[in-house]
């Protein structure tokens, strides 16, 4: 792809504010800054800031950071342990352990940092309150009083985005994610470290999940939004089982994750939205970090051309934006969706074929370490097979228990 074109300057003008210093709104600010454009990035927060992750970066996140990124990484999963409602578990190995375990603060913070060493200014505890455009100018308002300009904006403000709405992101999925972080005793850290574990759970297209990270493990259970009593009643057993609810947990939070539609927009005249904005995360792991860090790229790119675009030319950069995303992040979401609703619809089938057939496993294992992709393992004879058998299924029911 050409290098994007030099763009003009407006005085008093940003060539691109980005709103959201997540792993999407840092890299779209650092590529756009590294293009040469004027750039804002804002963040609500105080920066360094959490953010309810489990803080696992597969191989695709890791291959989409800044070379020379410095990041603590406190565990890198060398063994996945596997589980249906809590029984039928079964650890194997990963042949290329890949998976780190980091903080998202921490990961945040230095992607923040890096984009400010490209160039771009970084504003945080300054929120983006509402948005408009006129005769190629974003206008963006902030809570501090101040109206800013730019020629482009990236929203990258996360899952409850005002930038998705002005954009008109359209959802197919959205779910709630229950999580804590806890510290854990030396024999309960040495019981977890190097080891993931993912369990299946009694709620349609739910599951569970531990992340080590030395002397702390991030756990935490998922489920379509819309019965959190049952996903808090599901989330109070899987901290039981595993022996997770004793110590205080640092934080005890909840986040929504949003899976788009394939039709939905991710552009409106001059404004772009990136990562959980635009609704980019797996509809099966609920991966989000790789999407949030690819399409803040595609978005730095594609602000910086927006950013020198006349009128006539700003519809075709923002649709350039589009079907980039489509092309590449689409088609992975398209395939996850497929896996997502063969997995909802017989969840011990996707089990027992991950743990007993070690093909299965070891296109999971190569997914996990970026070998390939969601839509990789789908094209595959064995998933192709899985799909046809689990049509041809009854539908398991909610609660089903092996
Ligand atoms: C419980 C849970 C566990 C997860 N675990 C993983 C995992 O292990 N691995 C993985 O790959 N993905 C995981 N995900 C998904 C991942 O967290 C997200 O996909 C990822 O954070 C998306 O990054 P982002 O930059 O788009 O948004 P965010 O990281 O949410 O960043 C958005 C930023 O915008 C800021 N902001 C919001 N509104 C405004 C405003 N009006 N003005 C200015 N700033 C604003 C916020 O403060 C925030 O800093 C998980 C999600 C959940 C909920």
């Amino acid at each position: 792809m050409p290098p994007p074109p030099t763009p003009s300057r407006t005085p008093g003008t940003w060539d691109v504010i980005v709103v959201g210093a997540g792993p999407a709104g840092a890299t779209a600010a650092r590529v756009a800054a590294e293009n040469g454009c004027t750039t804002l990035l804002l963040e609500r927060a105080t920066i360094p800031r959490y953010k309810t992750c489990g803080g696992g970066l597969i191989g695709a996140s890791l291959a989409a950071l800044p070379p020379g990124l410095s990041l603590k990484v406190y565990d890198t999963a060398r063994q996945f342990t596997f589980a249906h409602n809590g029984r039928r578990e079964r650890t194997l190995d990963s042949t290329s352990p890949t998976c780190a375990m980091v903080y998202r603060s921490e990961l945040d913070a230095a992607l923040t940092e890096a984009a400010a060493a490209a160039g771009a200014e970084v504003r945080d505890g300054t929120a983006l309150t509402a948005l408009e455009q006129q005769g190629g100018i974003v206008s963006v308002r902030t809570n501090r009083g101040d109206t800013l300009r730019a020629r482009a904006v990236v929203g990258a403000d996360g899952s409850a985005s005002r930038v998705s709405r002005y954009v008109g992101v359209e959802c197919a999925q959205v779910d709630l994610a229950l999580e804590v972080e806890v510290p854990v005793d030396g024999r309960t850290a040495e019981r977890w470290r190097g080891r993931a574990l993912m369990e299946w759970g009694p709620l349609p297209g739910s599951f569970g999940w531990v992340f080590p990270k030395g002397d702390v493990c991030t756990a935490g259970v998922v489920a379509a939004r819309g019965n959190p009593v049952a996903l808090r009643a599901y989330k109070q057993d899987f901290l039981e089982r595993h022996g997770l609810v004793g110590p205080r947990p640092l934080h005890d939070t909840g986040h929504l994750t949003r899976c788009r539609r394939p039709d939905s927009p991710v552009a409106r005249g001059r404004v772009l939205v990136a990562g959980d904005a635009a609704a980019l995360v797996d509809h099966w792991s609920r991966e989000g970090i790789s999407y949030a860090l690819r399409s803040g790229r595609f978005a730095g790119d594609a602000a910086s051309r927006l950013a020198g675009a006349a009128e006539a030319e700003a519809t075709a950069a923002a649709d350039g934006y589009g079907r980039r995303i489509n092309d590449v992040l689409g088609a992975e979401m398209r395939a996850s969706s497929t896996l997502m609703s063969l997995f909802a619809r017989n969840p011990s089938l996707v089990h027992t074929a991950l743990t007993r057939l070690p093909p299965a496993w070891h296109r999971l294992d190569a997914y996990i370490s970026g070998r390939t992709s969601v839509a990789g393992i789908m094209t595959t004879p064995l998933a192709r097979t899985a799909a046809a058998v689990a049509r041809r299924l009854p539908a398991a029911r909610e609660g089903d228990r092996m």
